[in-house]
């Protein structure tokens, strides 16, 4: 189990992207996929490979997203349309809860089908990248990391305190290096 980057919390859309890393995917498989999003509060069946395709390319298009942000630059219309398709794609209904206070949540109209979570995902995603959370997404500075966060303190730069130390080891070994090879 690898430890949630800063903002996975506040933003589901912001986890996806970082189900894939270099050398693992949380969602792998339809199995693994469906737990993941049990675990992110979208139950929803991911019955084959075709389902786990369209969750995949919905990632990597929110991935296009956050990228094209912290770059300053425009994103792929593809990706775009990718997220904008699955967000039309369930007819959700903005609604009114009163639970100590008054809540406005999105419900489904076809609530626990992967349209429904999908379409979810994307409306987050587009909340993240057009609001308020959209000037703090960040790439991970670590070399070989590919995880994205929320910069929420202004000095952080990596997406956990692993790929912190492993830059401050990484550095402190090239210091090292450097003093070693220096002519006397
Ligand atoms: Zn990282």
């Amino acid at each position: 189990m690898v430890t949630a980057a800063p903002g996975e919390d506040r933003s589901p859309a912001l986890a996806l992207v970082n189900t894939r890393r270099p050398a693992a995917d949380d969602l792998a498989t339809p199995g693994a996929a469906a737990d993941w999003l049990r675990e992110h509060g979208l139950e929803a069946a991911v019955s084959g490979p075709d389902s786990l395709r369209r969750l995949t390319d919905l990632r990597a298009a929110v991935r296009e997203l956050l990228a094209a942000l912290a770059e300053g630059r425009t994103p792929d219309a593809a990706a775009i349309q990718t997220v904008n398709t699955a967000a039309r794609t369930d007819a959700a209904a903005l609604q009114l809860a009163w639970r100590d206070g008054p809540l406005s949540e999105w419900q489904s109209a076809r609530p626990g089908t992967l349209e429904a979570a999908m379409a979810a995902l994307s409306r987050d995603a587009i909340e993240v990248v057009s609001g308020a959370l959209g000037p703090l997404v960040r790439p991970c500075e670590a070399h070989g990391c590919i995880r994205y966060y929320l910069r929420e303190h202004a000095r952080r730069r990596w997406c956990s305190t692993t790929c912190g130390d492993r830059v401050r080891a990484a550095r402190h070994h090239r210091l090292v290096v450097e003093q070693r090879d220096e002519p006397r």
